[in-house]
């Protein structure tokens, strides 16, 4: 394997979790929670700090935000982006790119169907040939548009998996880290005909068995009494474990 880069999510504790220096460019990882838990904020974290020098020990780089939801705020990522610009001229670093630049490094799509997303996914290799700066993909939901009932379910699971290819193949060819969220939803376990005493409910990624297997690294958000947790519940290489983070006004973090 290739030498790959790392982009740090502000939390110690998180990259560590993902290995040690954050979401490692050639993977796929997915970051599924319930609303509120801060999967946007880290999609934000992960699209202002792959722009670190490497002077700092960053990558540089530039980002692709898909908006599948219309839940990226400018405000904030500007508000992200002061924290982290203050936290490297704390540390002597040269060369801190202003917030107008950051903005600029962040290129957003906006997709209002799943038509809109798969025909955009299919053109990112193409996008990425001409921007090869770009090393990070964040999708902001995966499920979003694919969560309706679809009349034909075989296409769904076909354009799913289809997509799962094409995403692993950019981070692998293109060395880019792809960030994709995903929602939860509830499963009922039947005891027997119709609900009833023994029914039991979880909540589990959506999109399904099949989707779970496509992806490569999978971290559930969750609400531990008042902290917020991050489980890294499946990867072919790292152990699963579970960590605290933070969300506060200056982003992610431990
Ligand atoms: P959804 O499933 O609805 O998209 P999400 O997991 O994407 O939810 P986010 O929108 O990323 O959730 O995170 C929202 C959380 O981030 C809230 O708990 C909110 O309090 C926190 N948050 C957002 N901005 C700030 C801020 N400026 N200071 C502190 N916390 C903030
Ligand atoms: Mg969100």
């Amino acid at each position: 394997e290739r030498a790959r880069h790392a982009i740090t999510s502000s939390s110690h504790a998180f990259d560590g979790l993902m290995g040690g220096a954050g979401m490692r460019t050639g993977r796929v990882t997915e970051i599924c929670g319930p609303p509120g838990m801060g999967k946007t904020q880290f999609g934000m974290q992960f699209c202002v700090n792959v722009q670190i020098p490497s002077a700092a020990g960053g990558v540089d780089g530039e980002a692709v935000f898909i908006d599948t939801e219309g839940s990226f705020i400018v405000d904030r990522v500007v508000e992200i982006a002061s924290a982290t610009r203050e936290e490297l001229h704390s540390h002597q670093i040269q060369e801190v790119p202003t917030i107008e630049t950051m903005l600029s490094r962040i290129h957003f799509f906006r997709v209002h169907s799943h038509v809109e997303q798969v025909a955009l996914i299919n053109q990112l290799d193409e996008f990425l040939a001409s921007h090869p700066k770009i090393k990070l993909i964040v999708i902001d939901s995966i499920a979003f548009h694919f969560r309706q009932k679809f009349a034909d379910m075989g296409q769904r699971t076909r354009l799913l998996n289809g997509m799962a290819q094409r995403l692993r193949a950019l981070a692998e060819n293109r060395d880019v880290a792809v960030v994709m969220t995903n929602q939860m939803t509830t499963r009922i376990r039947r005891v027997g005909a119709g609900l009833g005493d023994g029914d039991s409910a979880t909540l589990v990624p959506a999109l399904g068995d099949s989707w779970g297997h496509a992806c490569t690294n999978r971290v559930i958000l969750s609400w531990q009494d008042d902290a917020r947790q991050a489980s890294l519940v499946k990867s072919p290489n790292l152990p699963e474990a579970t960590v605290l983070y933070a969300i506060t006004a200056d982003g992610v973090r431990d």
